[in-house]
């Protein structure tokens, strides 16, 4: 088991700790499948509900707090019933923009895997307004269920009444709808700008057409990819370089261990997050920004 759970998994009911030990192994990145879902409820005797808000406990340990020391977790619930966790990320000495919300960490890794919508979301505290906006964005996310302790399920709806969104700016395909943006780069030859070129395609921003993603490679030759998605109030926004960083800490890596880092952008786009990108990644590496522009076909 990751160091990181220790403390927390000592405090859980001893028939979930035990069932859950092996699964918070090296590999651990804060996704359960449905069967071991099944496996914790199982063996645990818990109810649905009971065995999230302790799985919220291990989901706050994905946190790098620096800042605030208010560490924050987040499950998010696919349409085919994967647990996709996220916490909050701080970036020591930057601006508090630089952020992760848990929420926001939790929906975006929903996202890199594949799904195109979640149904149900768990929080250890109640949600800021960025988050209930950045929710607010996601394909049915006005309906999404909010699950708080000790507090009753409400919709996002109901903690979002007379919403600002999506729609509002014409937008008809919101976030995590399956979307494909042709973007093309004459450099073929570098894994890390192909994995980059992928990601980018997959992004979301109908405001800017900046669609764009970050890839970090390890010394190990590992990757963590990050893509840009825009947000209706545009402030909510989460930058391709922040989903990276939180894709890499969930994942127990640490920011030494970055030995690359690549963004990626549209020629189509009204902006560019060269120097955001490069603003946050200063604050935690060494590490120059390489900055590649990809044509939009
Ligand atoms: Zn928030």
């Amino acid at each position: 088991m990751q160091d990181r759970f220790i403390k927390q998994i000592s405090q859980l009911p001893a028939d979930l700790a035990a069932e859950l030990v092996p699964m918070l192994n090296r590999h651990f990145s804060g996704h359960f499948d449905p069967q071991q879902v099944a496996q914790l409820m199982a063996a645990s005797g818990l109810s649905k509900s009971e065995l999230m808000f302790h799985l919220l406990q291990i989901a706050k340990q994905l946190s790098l707090a620096p800042i605030s020391q208010f560490h924050v977790g987040a499950i998010a619930e696919g349409n085919r019933g994967d647990l996709y966790m996220g916490a909050n990320l701080e970036l020591q000495g930057r601006a508090l923009c630089h952020s992760v919300h848990a929420e926001q960490h939790a929906i975006s890794h929903a996202w890199l895997n594949g799904e195109t919508g979640i149904k149900d979301i768990w929080i250890n505290a109640t949600p800021c307004g960025h988050c209930r906006q950045f929710i607010n964005e996601i394909e049915g996310g006005a309906q999404v269920n909010i699950h708080l302790p000790n507090t009753a399920v409400k919709t996002l709806a109901e903690y979002l009444p007379n919403a600002f969104g999506p729609a509002d700016l014409g937008v008809a395909a919101p976030l995590m709808q399956k979307q494909q943006h042709t973007l093309y780069c004459d450099d073929q030859s570098d894994p890390l700008i192909i994995e980059a070129l992928d990601h980018a395609s997959l992004s979301y921003a109908p405001y800017s057409a900046n669609h764009s993603a970050v890839v970090l490679e390890l010394y190990d030759g590992q990757t963590y990819s990050g893509r840009y998605a825009e947000n209706a109030a545009f402030n909510p926004s989460m930058m391709p370089m922040q989903m990276a960083l939180a894709n890499l800490v969930r994942h127990n890596h640490g920011f030494d261990e970055i030995k690359r880092a690549v963004l990626l952008e549209s020629s189509a786009g009204a902006l560019s997050l060269i120097d955001v990108s490069s603003d946050a990644l200063q604050a935690i590496s060494a590490v120059p920004l390489e900055h590649i522009v990809a044509e939009a076909i």
